[in-house]
């Protein structure tokens, strides 16, 4: 139960970190699907702490749930911060990649996440993009094909 699950991932870190600002958008009716849920807690959480992580003064990470027409399921985290460049957009998801070089970064990781979580998405046969928001931030927009429980 896709409404759950990624509204008590939500609700944790709400609490972890009470000055950031989550919301969180879904459907009146459940979104029941087939997955590997260690996996799409990765998933979720990753996408989640990143947004945290490269967040703004005043962070606000933004959450939407919703059924495609295709029948398939779109999981979109946006957020205000520091934004990824175009240039930058295809390498995130590589191995071991970070944007910009230790002198420059502020913040601790190992470039791991994203791969991890594109593998984790291609594993349940799902695309993941990434765009910029508006007026600054970043959007990581993921889609799962329809599946029949
Ligand atoms: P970790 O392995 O701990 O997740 P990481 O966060 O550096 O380390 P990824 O999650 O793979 O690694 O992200 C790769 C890079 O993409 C980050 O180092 C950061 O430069 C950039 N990035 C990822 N998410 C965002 C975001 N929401 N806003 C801006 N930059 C981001
Ligand atoms: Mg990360």
């Amino acid at each position: 139960n896709l409404k759950q699950f990624l509204g008590e991932i939500i609700e944790r870190l709400q609490n972890k970190y009470p000055a950031v600002e989550f919301n969180f958008r879904k459907p009146n009716n459940d979104i029941i699907i087939q997955g590997d849920k260690t996996g799409l807690t990765s998933v979720a959480v990753n996408l989640l702490e990143n947004a945290v992580k490269y967040g703004a003064e005043d962070p606000k990470i933004a959450t939407v749930l919703r059924q495609n027409e295709k029948g398939g399921i779109n999981i979109e985290v946006a957020d205000n911060g520091i934004g990824i460049s175009d240039k930058e957009k295809s390498k995130i998801f590589e191995r071991f990649y970070r944007v910009g070089n230790e002198d420059t970064r502020r913040t601790k990781g190992t470039g791991l996440g994203l791969y991890i979580v594109n593998q984790i998405v291609l594993a349940h046969k799902g695309t993941i993009q990434v765009t910029n928001n508006r007026p600054q931030g970043t959007i990581f927009s993921i889609s799962l094909p329809a599946n029949d429980v």
